[in-house]
């Protein structure tokens, strides 16, 4: 019991200290619910090394000790009188420093998730109750009333809006929100609506992506009952949409259960993949003929791998390494931190271009279809801020970078005319208002003019902005 414990702790401990992770029940979703490729990213030696001294090395140590019988009442005896004792010097110590623990405590709410083992079991504890044992898992169906409503059933042409979800992309580094590079070159010049304020439901893929796809809001979000309930695309094929899901980001963590979708890393793109992770242009990947065959209303979701950590240097093409010296490792906490930020900008450059090029296919099909585009990040990422990394920190203790998320919409010209939507209302409404992924829902079921009970107007970010 121990040897386990002992490993479980070093584990623990590496990626506290390393990355500033704080395990707790979402950490361990994404312990479950990650993929081989995401996996080994994180395998660096220091990883291994750390491995071997706190945890293999001790283990071997306690194995070896010989474990001399002795009789019952006497091993009885000594763990109670150290139970009893260990229990009053703790009393002892809170008498005396009681006002110190507690600020402690409530200066640092994160302090009680690092006690090992103590955090690890619990979380696995948590997440293995929600996940297997939740109690009926059947299937609950929500908007089943859904249909198109009058204006997009009166089109001459089909409707065809293109979600893109992002990856570990954070505000403060687009140039559209700001930040002093130019890291948003190409969107610049394609007249997007960005939205400066808008905030994620989780600070990762497993609880972001699920839960902006659901028809509860971050506040309410239930894992578990969002595992088992339908979503918006759901509600969607129930309106008789066409859909499709495109994914470069390692699944839909259930989003797209019930639809068509496909896996990029699957296609044997050669020239775009290594060690099955693709760049992003993957998703492109004959888009246009997609887009060529469409003969319904369609929503088509693009999820991309972004700037998906601790290996961004791989996330880009050699023609976006724009940004140097880089951090060409995964062990980006060793690299100094204005290389490690060169990166990730470099991983924005090129998504940005990806999510232009995603508008200039549909700029290209504007003759047979509306076409419109929205796209955000699904959480955003630490770079090393007061020695945190990556993203996955609990929400209430999540600083800015993990939570502020780009998001924007395209809308070409036919669109806004077809769906009587006023682009400077919206252009307004995007610099005053404070928007999030809660707003997803309602907002693509009234870009695809969705008639359901379950649209609520007042999260629909366009609902102010369309002409009567
Ligand atoms: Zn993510």
């Amino acid at each position: 019991m121990l040897v386990i414990l002992i490993i479980g702790c070093a584990a623990s401990n590496y990626f506290m200290s390393t990355y500033g992770a704080v395990i707790d029940k979402n950490m361990m979703t994404n312990v479950f619910e990650t993929d081989s490729q995401e996996a080994v990213a994180l395998i660096t030696p220091q990883l291994l090394i750390w491995l071997s001294l706190a945890g293999i090395v001790p283990a071997l140590i306690l194995a070896s000790i010989k474990i001399k019988p002795s009789r019952w009442w006497y091993t009885l005896l000594t763990r109670l009188v150290g139970v009893l004792a260990g229990l009053l010097i703790i009393i002892l110590v809170a008498s005396v420093f009681y006002k110190d623990y507690a600020s402690l405590f409530r200066n640092n709410k994160g302090v009680v998730k690092m006690v090992t083992p103590a955090n690890y079991i619990s979380a696995i504890s948590r997440y293995s109750n929600a996940r297997w044992f939740a109690g009926d898992q059947s299937l609950v169906k929500i908007g089943e009333d859904a249909k198109k409503g009058p204006l997009i059933s009166q089109q001459k042409k089909k409707t065809v809006v293109v979600f893109v979800v992002g990856e570990a992309s954070r505000a403060e580094n687009y140039s559209l929100n700001g930040y002093i590079r130019d890291t948003n070159p190409e969107m610049k010049k394609r007249d997007v609506i960005y939205f400066p304020n808008a905030s994620s439901c989780g600070t990762e893929t497993a609880i972001s992506v699920p839960c902006m796809f659901s028809n509860m809001s971050r506040k309410n979000y239930d894992a578990s009952l969002a595992r088992h309930q339908e979503g918006l695309l759901d509600v969607m094929a129930h309106a008789g949409i066409n859909l499709l899901w495109r994914d470069n980001d390692g699944g839909c963590k259930g989003a797209c259960a019930r639809i068509p979708h496909t896996d990029m890393t699957q296609w044997n793109l050669d020239a775009l993949c290594k060690d099955k992770s693709c760049w992003d242009d993957a998703i492109l990947h004959r888009f246009g003929n997609v887009l060529d065959g469409l003969q319904q209303d369609s929503v088509i979701v693009l999820h991309l791998m972004g700037s998906h950590g601790p290996a961004y240097y791989r996330r880009y093409p050699d023609k976006f390494r724009t940004f140097t010296p880089t951090c060409d490792s995964n062990q980006i906490q060793d690299c100094d931190r204005q290389s490690l930020i060169n990166t990730y900008d470099n991983t924005i450059l090129y998504t940005d271009d990806i999510v232009s090029r995603t508008i200039d296919e549909l700029k290209a099909h504007d003759d047979k279809f509306n076409t419109a585009l929205v796209y955000l990040s699904d959480h955003g990422e630490s770079l090393g801020e007061n020695g945190i990394y990556l993203h996955g920190t609990p929400y209430m203790l999540a600083p800015s970078q993990q939570t502020h998320i780009p998001f924007l919409f395209w809308l070409s010209k036919d669109y806004q005319q077809n769906f009587a939507i006023n682009a400077d209302c919206l252009t307004k409404k995007a610099a005053a208002e404070q928007v999030s992924q809660d707003n997803i829902f309602s907002t693509l079921l009234g870009m695809m003019d969705i008639k359901t009970s379950e649209y609520q107007s007042d999260m629909d970010i366009f609902a102010i902005c369309r002409k009567a």
